[in-house]
């Protein structure tokens, strides 16, 4: 069996072909810069990449290119379309009601098309994905999962915000939460290296990469999560703020007649770790930079991993416990020195790092960095959101 996963962004779309039975990436890539001239780079797995730049005005020619890629004597690892037995689809929100991955129909689209407002830049791109996929492949089942759906299950008290209540009830503003499939999957995958059934588990899942999110899941459920309404509520990340007093906002609207636009911009691609550094988003240039001496960058990591130490102490008081500490995603996979500074002077509650295993860790596999006999198990865990995409697909489309 063969599932081809879609990740349709505003101006890109990228794709990964799985031999279900094998679990093995026959080929993947990404097509960028769609609708502004666009790029195409496709991998056949064990070959040389191939790249082309190639006008790619919408979605649908974007996903035509990939079939021809996927298909094509030279690059391709399939013979015809129709050696692919299902779609799956990235969908990073999926409102209120689709609280489970789901066989897209009509119904669906038209839903997610409702929340276009409250998801202005992912919701378009990714419903542009679906149509030009049912369009291209009419005869497939396309299945949809979505990022917020694994925070179906937080209780109102959790993710209703501190605002007049009928901003909730009549405009849906509330926290959502996102990465839910990355959080999905590691926490599954941790539950199985340990050797116990996850329903017996407390975990706290940190996917940290150019946007984080901090997640606790008890015996399977995520009861809550750091991001909100939007991407934007919880830690320092790469260019994000994260949550601070909203009353800065209003102000600088105020004193320095900012848009709402620029507020935007400025809360979303201009703060964060590149925001309070002057130097860059990227942790591996702000490690390097701290080694020299510069304060900033150094105030820029303490402020990002107090952050995460701090969500971390308020989910083991919520879940009255932790047995699991997993890092994923670009900075919790490679960056040892984040790990252990989130996890220093934490040994009251149970956490200590074997330094020795969290520096020369193994990369690509789950690896447990705690110290022999810790209360509590910290492991690095490589997250896979396009393989739990495929499963959900295989789950759906042929059950
Ligand atoms: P992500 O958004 O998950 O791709 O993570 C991106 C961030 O991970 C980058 O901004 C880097 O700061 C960090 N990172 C550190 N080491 C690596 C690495 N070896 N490969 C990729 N990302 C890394």
């Amino acid at each position: 069996m063969k599932i081809l996963v879609i990740n349709a962004g505003s101006s890109s779309l990228k794709y990964q072909l799985f031999n279900m039975e094998s679990g093995a990436v026959l080929a993947k890539g990404t097509c960028e810069r769609i609708g502004a001239g666009g790029t195409v780079t496709h991998k056949k797995t064990g070959a040389q990449p191939f790249f082309e730049e190639r006008d790619l005005p919408d979605h649908g020619a974007a996903l035509a290119r990939v079939i021809w890629l996927l298909t094509s004597e030279q690059y391709g690892v399939i013979a015809s379309v129709a050696e692919i037995d299902a779609v799956g689809h990235r969908v990073a929100h999926g409102g209120e009601q689709c609280k489970e991955s789901c066989i897209v129909t009509e119904a669906t689209i038209k839903y997610l098309e409702t929340i276009v407002p409250i998801n202005p830049l992912h919701g378009p791109p990714a419903i542009a994905g679906m149509k030009a996929c049912i369009e291209l492949m009419p005869e497939l089942p396309q299945v949809a999962v979505f990022d917020t759906s694994f925070y179906s299950h937080i209780e109102d008290f959790r993710y209703v915000y501190p605002i007049p209540y009928e901003f909730y009830e009549k405009d849906r503003i509330r926290r959502y939460g996102f990465h839910g499939t990355s959080h999905r999957y590691v926490s599954a995958k941790v539950a199985e290296v340990m050797g116990k059934p996850i329903e017996e588990l407390k975990i706290i899942t940190c996917h940290l990469g150019n946007g984080s999110s901090i997640t606790a899941v008890k015996n399977g459920v995520a009861i809550d999560t750091s991001m909100g309404f939007t991407p934007q509520e919880g830690i320092p990340m790469g260019t994000r703020s994260g949550s601070f007093d909203p009353t800065v906002l209003t102000y600088l609207m105020r004193t320095k007649g900012y848009t709402p636009d620029e507020m935007d911009d400025i809360i979303n691609r201009k703060s964060g770790l590149l925001g309070i550094s002057g130097l860059s988003n990227d942790c591996r240039n702000l490690h390097d930079a701290r080694e020299n001496g510069n304060k900033r960058a150094d105030l820029a990591l303490k402020m990002m991993t107090n952050g995460i130490k701090k969500y971390i102490g308020s989910y083991i008081a919520e879940m009255n416990g932790v047995d699991a500490i997993v890092f994923t995603a670009g900075i919790g996979e490679n960056q040892s020195d984040i790990r252990e500074e989130v996890c220093a002077d934490m040994e009251w509650l149970g956490i200590e790092l074997d330094i020795d295993r969290n520096r020369n860790f193994t990369r690509g596999i789950p690896f447990n960095i705690s110290k022999e006999g810790a209360k509590v198990q910290t492991w690095v865990i490589p997250t896979d959101e396009e393989y739990m995409i495929a499963l959900d697909t295989k789950r759906l489309a042929f059950n």
